[in-house]
């Protein structure tokens, strides 16, 4: 579905040191000595690009808006005794003016930004002809044709040096995290746009420190090839995004304890292994296919008998009792809740899809 993007290799812009990109640096930049340190301890921790917000966005008023212009001129001082390339957020025109008068080598579109079509054709407007690398940061909504949307609208104003952030989602639901990490969209996008880099923004999915090592490893684990990480000389005082941020000391432990997996390998044991466990997977898929087509097929004999009875599709109690044994099905061989309701759903919607097609032909 729709155009690739054309794009250039992440290697091609962006140098790394390790084995995976970092991105790593304060919410806000607060003051001078805030920024240079924090720099300084990144630095130390061979993080690739320096991040800082400068004009944040904030749901409620009154809260701590960021610096604003100045915050540019502490970046370019700490970006020349660091030596690192700098990223800032920008959401409007005149933001990106003022990134590019002051030499910031990154550019990246915030989470409510990339939600707004009119803003991200505004922010492309300007940087028609621009050589600069951009970042964009999923929408707050799990909306993958927005995401891809934004990223198009800046490659068609010539922008090739794209990648996407995955910074989770917003839910009303309670969780464990601050936004639903829902990991399908980013995997989704990357089978859409396999030369696309994806970079997890493990510091907004979590909301908090204790969550971030999980969730880092979960993005290399799907091969992210990269991590955008906050990190504040004095995560306790912050003014923005406090519980989430790490000290240099602490991002330190946090990425030396990553693992790295390899992609293939040429043991031939492994080999073997594994096409024995996919040719059983493949068997189980098609009896999963037959059994789906075959409910199915009972699906539209039971759409034709409820229209010739004059009896309504959606049969609540049904549906609800459908729901309970299943759930309790599933939960008695191993599976989760969530999985075989997730199933169900999917199941159900067809389900009335084919009654409704059945009693539709009845009509005619
Ligand atoms: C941020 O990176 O500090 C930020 C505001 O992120 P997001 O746009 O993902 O909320
Ligand atoms: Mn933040």
């Amino acid at each position: 579905m729709g155009d690739k993007l054309d794009i250039f290799m992440l290697s091609d812009w962006c140098q790394r040191t390790g084995d995976t990109l970092v991105i790593s640096g304060p919410c806000s930049a607060e003051s001078e000595e805030q920024v240079m340190q924090t720099a300084l301890g990144v630095k130390e921790c061979n993080v690739d690009v320096l991040r800082a917000g400068i004009w944040k966005p904030r749901t409620r008023p009154g809260s701590f808006e960021g610096v604003g212009r100045k915050g540019l001129k502490w970046l370019k001082k700490a970006r020349r005794a660091t030596n690192l390339p700098v990223t800032v957020e920008v959401a409007n025109s005149e933001h990106v003016e003022e990134c590019l008068e002051h030499e910031i080598d990154i550019l990246w579109i915030g989470a409510r930004s990339a939600a707004n079509p009119f803003t991200v054709e505004g922010i492309a407007r300007v940087l028609n002809g621009i050589d600069i690398p951009v970042l964009v940061k999923n929408p707050i909504n799990p909306d993958l044709e927005l995401w891809i949307g934004a990223l198009e609208r800046l490659n068609r104003v010539g922008i090739k040096k794209l990648a996407a952030i995955h910074r989770g989602f917003s839910s009303y639901k309670k969780s464990l995290y601050r936004n639903e990490p829902n990991w399908r969209i980013p995997v989704e996008l990357r089978r859409r746009h396999p030369n696309l880099p994806i970079i997890c923004d493990p510091s907004h999915i979590c909301g908090n420190r204790e969550l971030l090592s999980t969730v880092m490893q979960k993005a290399m684990d799907l091969l992210f090839d990269g991590l955008m990480i906050e990190c504040h000389v004095d995560p306790e005082s912050a003014l923005s995004d406090s519980k989430q941020q790490v000290t240099p000391d602490q991002l330190k432990d946090l990425l030396s304890r990553l693992q790295f997996k390899a992609l293939s390998t040429d043991d031939m044991q492994y080999h073997q292994r594994i096409e024995e466990l996919r040719e059983t997977i493949n068997e189980i898929d098609d009896q999963v296919v037959t059994l789906f087509a075959k409910r199915m097929e009972v699906s539209t004999e039971i759409g034709r008998y409820k229209k010739k009875s004059k009896i309504a599709i959606l049969q609540p109690e049904r549906w609800e009792e459908i729901v309970q044994t299943r759930i309790k099905a599933g939960m008695d061989r191993n599976l989760s809740e969530d999985f075989v309701f997730n199933i169900y759903q999917f199941i159900h919607e067809e389900s009335i899809r084919k009654q409704e097609e059945a009693s539709e032909r009845e009509e005619r």
